[in-house]
């Protein structure tokens, strides 16, 4: 059997997708590893529309009822939980897809929503600490953060958004930067530095972080004079970017220097036919859930007109 569809992921772009290819018909499978995506750790998520206020793990299982309900019996859409896709290739005018545990399935199109994951902050520490004032969004935790001194660590746009994101609450701003040149933007990075309780220091490297329970300071190292400084702080938000989960998909469909997959923002479409991306895991400049779940419905109105006009 050759299915019309077959999407991989169910965080908010996989599972907007699932409910929408049920509806609209296609038949389809859906498989994926785990089920939210990336927020599904979040204590609150406050801009998932609809809901004021909701937790990852809330979020992940509305994800999941939402596409139950539209799968089973009698419907066109069918779900595979608890699996890997691990490689795709081109079989005459379809692909054949398969998972880690063995099983291969063909279809006519595939829709690829397979988001991505934070890089991690590697210092002493950092791994008891995330949750618990260490944190990897500013835009989700920083509100928290009300009054407080806070740490940004990053160099490029994502920290310095952060960082004037943060300067509206938070009593000061203090960004920790690896080297001697910031990857922002020269104006971001001009009108950014301007605000009063934000500073930046950068050759850094950062050592350690502070705190039993929660985050209580920040050891780092200036490169150029060895000299070791700590920082308290109570919070930590680290922007040293993210690591798409493209990996498996490298050899059939051309990626950004930076692994993201490129695609046309109109339609969604990748660079190879027959295969569309959504969410974290393509070269948009935005990442969120809202956003992820909206490109993945507009990758559905595109492959529906896809098979039916092919
Ligand atoms: C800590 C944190 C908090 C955040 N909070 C917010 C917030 O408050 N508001 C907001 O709008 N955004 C938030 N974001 C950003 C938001 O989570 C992402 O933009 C969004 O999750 C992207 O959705 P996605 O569907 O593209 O990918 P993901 O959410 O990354 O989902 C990818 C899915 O694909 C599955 N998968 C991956 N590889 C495979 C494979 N090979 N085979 C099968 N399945 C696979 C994974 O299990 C996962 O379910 C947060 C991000 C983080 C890290």
């Amino acid at each position: 059997m050759v299915y019309d569809l077959i999407i991989i992921g169910g965080g908010p772009a996989g599972s907007a997708a699932a409910v929408y290819a049920s509806r609209k018909r296609l038949n389809t499978l859906f498989i994926t590893s785990e089920w939210g995506g990336q927020s599904v750790v979040s204590e609150q998520i406050y801009n998932w529309i609809g809901s004021p206020s909701i937790s990852g793990a809330e979020l992940a299982e509305n994800f999941k009822k939402h596409v139950l309900a539209n799968a089973g019996v009698g419907q066109t859409l069918e779900v595979k939980e608890g699996e890997k896709v691990n490689t795709i290739t081109k079989n005459n005018d379809n692909f054949s897809v398969k998972t880690e545990s063995g099983e291969e399935f063909l279809t006519k199109t595939i829709l690829i929503a397979t988001g991505s994951g934070r890089r991690k902050l590697e210092a002493i520490n950092a791994d008891k600490l995330e949750h618990k004032g260490l944190t990897y969004c500013a835009t989700c935790d920083g509100p928290l953060f009300s009054g407080m001194d806070v740490v940004v660590v990053g160099g490029g746009n994502a920290a310095f958004e952060s960082a004037a994101q943060l300067s509206a609450y938070c009593k000061s701003v203090t960004i920790l930067h690896r080297s001697n040149v910031f990857r922002a933007d020269e104006i971001t990075v001009e009108k950014v530095l301007k605000k009063e309780n934000i500073k930046a220091i950068k050759n850094v490297e950062i050592l350690e972080i502070k705190g039993e329970k929660f985050v209580e300071g920040i050891v780092f190292k200036d490169k150029i004079t060895n000299t070791e400084t700590e920082l308290k702080v109570s919070g930590i938000f680290v922007e040293i970017g993210q690591i798409p989960n493209t990996n498996f998909i490298k050899d059939i469909v051309p990626l950004d220097e930076g692994g993201r997959i490129k695609i046309n923002p109109l339609t969604q479409k990748t660079e190879t036919s027959g295969i569309w991306a959504a969410g974290d895991c393509t070269n948009i400049l935005y990442h969120q859930n809202n956003i992820a779940a909206g490109d993945a419905v507009k990758a559905i109105e595109d492959i529906y007109l896809y098979i039916h006009t092919k």
